[in-house]
């Protein structure tokens, strides 16, 4: 098609969460001549966004929203906004991106496993409702397969006649903790369009958008159900790779082998590749769960049975490695908790993120206060009450987390007094590796890392030493995350249990 692509100069984002906010502002600083409106009717979180303290902790995400929202005097003016006024912005928009949850179902049929998708149910009736003129709608929401035809259907019966919709996939690939720079650099885009003139006419009008920041070469059309599909399969597939260097991660406990030196060595395989290949007490985190269960029962919807029980296998596995982890725990310490206190590092899902959906941290924790333990939780971004409500909605005995569950502002406070600590989240402040080593992470395997000298260790944000000056005796360290380096800790009299790892081998 040589006839340009429609410029689009209205958009609107509903939904104003981890997907919605940093995606509207990264395409809004990105297209200054496009007006970017995040709608929401979640008052507070829009007011959060419109402030400095933005409702998300995500690095980088202040520098990006700023500029777009406030404008930069004779430079640009403001294109980016946030709002309560959903029917007004989706009114006036021309592109609509849907960005609203799609959690897992809790009522009814497939609940459990099926994802709920009545928030999408409902922005599409209120898109039908009060469009006056045609919209192209994006799902950025994760959604199952073929529900663009859903969305299709809801439109045909609430729009008014005349008004035309274009349905397309545009999933977001984005990870927590790294959102601005994978928004602006991306692996790929993928758009999923029906195969039709007017979709794939809406397909490049939405290509044009990126185009202003992406090369061309990454964005990737196709089919509407293939890039509907390609989400899930995404999602699947990165845990899946976690799930079997946990699975690997037990028979090197067993046999006395070392997961890290295991994961470095299969990495080194191009076609294996070195990513997400780190063993740890369990993946959380608000998608995997949730899309590998979706993915499962849309499996088991169509009959095939073994599809679905192949990728719930993953999920198990996940499960099996949360509890394996708190049973190790007890087994160290003679078999009992009872009244001991537990040092609790980190209870974010991971690093650089203040998010708590799904995390390890809530699995773990009521197993121990569950065991009678006392926890001491300290997190440098996750505040009192989200612990708090995320526990006791989880917990089968809410009064443990009321009467055994303290929780602090600094490793310190939390690590007084207690017979063990656990690290649950990687913030680099618990790690006593290198900068260079820390900073290598994900990438670099490398089970031989240099270690942070003491000395280092003492002027950064945590020391190990100090901590072994407060400590119960015998002191152990709990490694969920494969963060520190054992050899130094050792010296120092703690007993080091990392995953993967067995200390006899
Ligand atoms: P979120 O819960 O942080 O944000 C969703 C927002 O939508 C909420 O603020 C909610 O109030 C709002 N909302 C719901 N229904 C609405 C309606 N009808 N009108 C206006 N606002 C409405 O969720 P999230 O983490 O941003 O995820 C959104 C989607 O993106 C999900 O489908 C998720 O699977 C997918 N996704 C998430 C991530 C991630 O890292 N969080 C990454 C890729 C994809």
């Amino acid at each position: 098609d040589t006839k340009p692509p429609k410029r689009i100069t209205k958009v609107c984002c509903v939904g104003a969460g981890y997907v919605g906010g940093p995606t509207s502002a990264v395409m809004a600083i990105k297209n200054p001549q496009i007006q970017v409106t995040v709608v929401d009717y979640d008052a507070k979180r829009i007011a959060a966004w419109q402030s400095d303290n933005l409702p998300i902790f995500e690095p980088g995400l202040l520098g990006v929203v700023k500029p777009a929202r406030d404008g930069i005097p004779n430079n640009r003016a403001p294109n980016l906004f946030f709002s309560t006024d959903v029917d007004r912005c989706i009114a006036e928009a021309e592109l609509i991106l849907l960005s609203v949850n799609t959690p897992t179902k809790m009522l009814g049929q497939g609940a459990g496993h099926a994802s709920e998708l009545c928030y999408l149910e409902s922005a599409v009736r209120k898109i039908g409702e009060v469009a006056e003129s045609s919209k192209i709608i994006v799902e950025k929401s994760t959604v199952p397969c073929r529900a663009a035809e859903t969305l299709r259907d809801v439109l045909r019966a609430t729009g008014k006649p005349g008004v035309d919709f274009e349905i397309l996939s545009n999933p977001e690939f984005l990870a927590e903790g790294t959102a601005i720079q994978n928004l602006l650099e991306p692996d790929r885009v993928l758009i999923g369009s029906l195969n039709t003139p007017q979709g794939l006419e809406a397909a490049r009008a939405l290509a044009a958008i990126y185009t202003s920041w992406v090369d061309a070469e990454r964005i990737i059309t196709i089919n509407l159900y293939s890039s509907e599909l390609a989400k899930l399969a995404a999602n699947a597939l990165l845990a899946q790779r976690i799930s079997s260097i946990n699975a690997l991660s037990a028979m090197c406990e067993a046999v006395g082998a070392d997961i890290d030196e295991v994961s470095f060595a299969v990495g080194l395989d191009k076609r294996i590749g070195s990513r997400m290949l780190k063993a740890s007490v369990g993946f959380g985190g608000s998608c995997f769960r949730k899309d590998i269960l979706s993915l499962a029962y849309i499996a088991e919807s169509l009959h095939l049975f073994e599809v679905a029980e192949y990728w719930r296998s993953v999920i198990n596995i996940n499960e099996y490695q949360k509890d394996r982890f708190t049973r190790r725990i007890v087994r160290c310490l003679f078999n009992s908790l009872s009244n001991k206190s537990l040092a609790i590092l980190g209870f974010a899902y991971k690093k650089n993120t203040g998010d708590t959906r799904e995390t390890a941290a809530i699995t773990v924790i009521n197993n121990l206060l569950a065991e009678g333990a006392n926890v001491r939780v300290y997190d440098p971004q996750v505040k009192e009450s989200q612990i708090r409500r995320d526990l006791e909605g989880s917990s089968a005995s809410p009064h443990l987390v009321r009467d055994k569950l303290t929780v602090w502002s600094s490793t310190y406070e939390a690590c007084a007094g207690a017979d063990a600590v656990v690290i649950l989240t990687e913030w680099d402040e618990f790690s006593n590796k290198s900068a260079a080593a820390a900073a290598a992470g994900d990438h670099v395997q490398d089970a031989r890392n240099g270690a942070r000298t003491e000395e280092e260790a003492a002027n950064g944000p945590m020391s190990w030493k100090r901590v072994s000056q407060i400590m119960r005796k015998p002191m152990y360290v709990f490694d969920g995350r494969n963060v520190v380096d054992p050899a130094p800790l050792e010296a120092l009299g703690f007993r080091v249990e990392s995953v993967g790892k067995s200390r006899s081998g």
